[in-house]
């Protein structure tokens, strides 16, 4: 090797480490240091491929207090019930096929799924992506998923916002999946925040307040968003989605609002 190769080569690599002294990798979620000294063995390890750096700076302390979680029905979300249904099924009718839950809605992801919302919380959303994939590939890979899609913000709060979580989520989802992306639904009414009202009121505040711009004939579909409480939202755009001729749909969440949280 010449001088001059070795010398820029050096060169590049005494400037990474300056950069890292300057701006030390920090966690999105906890914004703790990393210290760049990642366990790249452990669970952080497979969140490498992610093209962006933010998913790939997730802290191992938070990879698992976040993934942490009980067994949960695959098919209505409820904790502890068996993989394949659990008893509580049948009382809660859902017009999706299989749900992947990241965990809990309390704690510290009940804080990342906020600040996921707020405007600056695009790296916060690519790390939940990125956690959620990590948990669930095998299973929504045998689920036979064709596209990704997210449940729909209604424009005006999103021009408020600055941002949609579910938006971004399920792109970083998609992206991870290698699936395609895409924004088949629309929510043409503005809605009343869900978690303003009573539980029995749900229901009929999202009714009707989707609708899907072209047919989706034979797709199976993941529908994502970042928060399920009832189901009522997830509900209503799985029909539209069913009805504009959707094979299937499944759905992937961040946090489910268990009922110990179900009030938060
Ligand atoms: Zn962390
Ligand atoms: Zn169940």
């Amino acid at each position: 090797m010449g001088w001059g190769r070795f010398l820029s080569g050096q060169a590049g690599r005494w400037a990474a480490c300056g950069i890292d002294l300057v701006y030390p990798p920090r966690c999105p979620i906890c914004h703790g240091e990393t210290g760049g000294h990642l366990d790249r063995s452990g669970p952080a390890a497979a969140l490498h491929p992610e093209p962006s750096p933010w998913a790939a700076a997730v802290c191992g302390t938070c990879v698992r207090e976040l993934s942490a979680d009980v067994g949960r029905c695959l098919r209505c979300g409820e904790a502890g019930g068996p993989a394949d249904g659990c008893r509580l099924c049948p009382r809660r009718p859902h017009d999706w096929r299989h749900i992947a839950v990241l965990s809990s809605y309390a704690g510290g992801l009940r804080e990342a799924v906020l600040r996921a919302k707020r405007p600056a919380g695009d790296e916060v959303s690519a790390a939940l992506a990125s956690l959620i994939v990590r948990k669930h590939a095998a299973a929504i890979g045998s689920w036979g998923v064709g596209r990704v899609v997210p449940v729909p913000m209604h424009w005006w709060r999103r021009s408020i916002r600055g941002t949609s979580a579910a938006g971004e989520l399920s792109k970083r989802i998609a992206t991870r999946l290698g699936l395609p992306w895409g924004r088949p639904l629309v929510r043409h009414r503005a809605t009343r925040m869900q978690n303003e009202l009573p539980i029995e009121d749900r229901p009929r505040n999202v009714q009707g307040a989707f609708r899907v711009r072209r047919r989706l004939d034979g797709e199976h579909i993941l529908l994502v968003d970042d928060v399920v409480t009832t189901g009522a939202t997830l509900s209503e755009c799985c029909r539209a989605l069913l009805a504009a001729g959707a094979a299937t749909v499944d759905v992937a969440v961040v946090a489910r609002a268990d009922r110990s949280s179900a009030d938060a």
